[in-house]
C-alpha cells in the first residue's frame, strides 16, 4: 500500500509557521516513502472564510519549495480536492449514518439551547447534548416519525448530531502517544451536518480521508480530543481508520497556549493577504 498523506488546511485566516510545520512533516514522510502529499482545502465554515487565503497558503508551500502532489490546482483522481465543491458527497454519506441509526436529527433552536445551558449554570454544572440529556431534547428520537417527516418538509432548520453510545471504552491509537483510551460517557453528540447543506469539520474530513485513501494522518495535538469521534465515524461507515500522529503545538511565545493564525504580528511576522 502506498503512502497518501494531506496538509488539510481551512482558509480561515493566513497560515502559520505551526501549519507549515504540519505540512512540512506529512511532505517529508510521502517522500520519505515515496508516497503522493496532498493539499485538501477544508473551506466548509463559510462564516470564517477570508478572501484570498486559499492562494496565500498555495504562495506559501511554493515559497518553502513544498510541491502537493494532488491539490485544487493539480487535480487527481481522488478530486475535487476543496470541500465546498464537495457537498453531494456529504449529503450522501450523513443520510447513510441516519439511516443506520448511527445520527439523528435534531430541531432544538438557539434559545431552547440557551435555556438549557443557562438552566445547567445555574446549578453550577455545564449542559452537554449527549446520551444523558437526548431524551428531553427535540430531535428524532424523541419526536414520532411523523412529526419529523413534518419538520422537516415545511422547511425547519436542523443539524444532524452523531449517537455516541454511552458506557464504552474506546481505544484510539496515536503515533506519538500511542494508546489513548477515552470513556464515550465523556464526549458529547457532536453535529456533524446542518439544515443549510453544510458538513462540519468531522464529518467532511473523516469522508474525505477516507474517499481520498489516506493513509496517515498527521496533524496538529488540538485534534487528538476528535479522535475518538473519528475513530466512532470510521466504525459507524465500516471503515478502516488510517494511522494517525498528532504533533506537539507550536506555542505562543508567552507559552500561553498554541500559536494561532492571529498571533502572527507577535513573532514579528507581516501577512499580505
Ligand atoms: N481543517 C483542519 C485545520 O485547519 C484540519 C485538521 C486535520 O488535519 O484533520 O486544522
Amino acid at each position: 500500500m502506498s503512502v497518501r498523506v494531506r496538509f488539510a488546511p481551512s482558509p480561515t485566516g493566513p497560515l502559520h509557521i505551526g501549519g507549515l510545520r504540519t505540512a512540512l512533516y506529512n511532505y517529508l514522510f510521502a517522500k520519505q516513502h515515496q508516497g503522493v502529499f496532498i493539499l485538501r482545502i477544508e473551506d466548509t465554515d463559510q462564516a470564517r472564510y477570508v478572501e484570498g487565503a486559499e492562494s496565500y497558503i498555495q504562495d506559501c508551500l511554493r515559497w518553502a519549495q513544498i510541491e502537493p502532489d494532488e491539490s485544487p490546482m493539480h487535480q487527481g483522481q481522488y478530486g475535487p480536492y476543496r470541500q465546498s465543491e464537495r457537498y453531494a458527497i456529504y449529503q450522501e454519506y450523513i443520510q447513510r449514518l441516519i439511516d443506520n441509526n448511527n445520527a439523528y436529527y435534531a430541531f432544538d433552536s438557539t434559545e431552547e439551547l440557551e435555556q438549557k445551558r443557562a438552566e445547567a449554570a445555574a446549578n453550577k454544572e455545564h449542559f452537554s447534548y449527549d446520551s444523558t440529556t437526548r431524551a428531553e431534547m427535540r430531535n428524532s428520537l424523541t419526536l414520532a416519525p411523523s412529526e419529523v417527516q413534518r419538520l422537516l418538509s415545511s422547511g425547519a432548520a436542523y443539524v444532524v448530531r452523531f449517537k455516541v453510545e454511552p458506557n464504552r471504552q474506546i481505544t484510539v491509537n496515536d503515533e506519538v502517544r500511542d494508546r489513548v483510551l477515552v470513556n464515550s460517557n465523556t464526549l458529547d453528540d457532536k453535529v456533524l451536518f446542518k439544515s443549510d447543506g453544510m458538513p462540519t469539520y468531522h464529518l467532511a474530513n473523516v469522508v474525505d480521508d477516507h474517499l481520498m485513501k489516506i493513509t496517515h494522518v498527521i496533524r496538529g495535538e488540538e485534534w487528538l480530543p476528535s479522535l475518538p469521534l473519528h475513530y466512532m465515524l470510521y466504525e459507524a461507515f465500516d471503515w478502516t481508520p488510517p494511522t494517525f500522529a498528532h504533533l506537539p503545538l507550536i506555542l505562543r511565545p508567552d507559552g500561553k497556549g498554541k500559536l494561532s493564525k492571529r498571533d502572527g504580528e507577535l513573532g514579528g511576522f507581516q501577512y499580505i493577504l
